[in-house]
């Protein structure tokens, strides 16, 4: 008889806000627009989001902790390299990504063309299939910081699973 499998699930959430002469990242890809997204490293906050996720499933604390904004390591840094650092280290702890499912909180620009880009680009920094992970965008229905194109945020589930 095997053992059931572990499981862990996670959430992680992030928000910049948008600022003029910065280039918009988001998803590990390079987005096209007059703005991007203020913040001390490449301020992606879904890869941010999807690093926290992972942090929270394995109950490693969140991405403040394990890079502090306050480092000038953290300067400029690619979001990329921090979340495979953070995989690298729950890989060791025995566990895989079953699934990612995201929603992404943008006005503007519209981010559904970009989302098969996104996706392919977050498989390979995860290192698994594309089709074990889901996207969503959704705009802020013209209200609050979202709405009023001040910001843009990610909310991020993540299911861990350590056979
Ligand atoms: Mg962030």
């Amino acid at each position: 008889m095997t053992a059931a499998p572990s499981l862990r699930i996670g959430q992680g959430y992030d928000l910049h806000a948008l600022a003029t002469g910065r280039p918009l990242i988001l998803g590990g890809i390079s987005i096209p627009f007059d703005r991007g997204l203020q913040g001390h490293s490449d301020a992606d906050a879904l890869l941010h989001a999807i690093t926290d996720a992972l942090l929270g499933a394995a109950g490693l604390g969140d991405i403040g902790t394990h890079f502090p904004d306050t480092d000038p390591a953290y300067a400029g840094a690619n979001s990329g390299v921090l979340l495979q650092q953070v995989l690298r280290h729950i890989s060791t702890l025995g566990w895989r990504i079953n699934n990612l499912d995201a929603t992404v909180h943008a006005q503007a620009p519209k981010l559904l063309p970009h989302i098969p880009a996104m996706r392919e680009k977050i498989a390979h920094l995860l290192e698994i299939d594309p089709r074990l992970i889901n996207l969503k965008a959704k705009t802020g229905e013209s209200l609050g910081v979202i709405g009023r194109e001040e910001a843009i945020a990610a909310q991020v589930v993540v299911l861990l699973v350590s056979p």
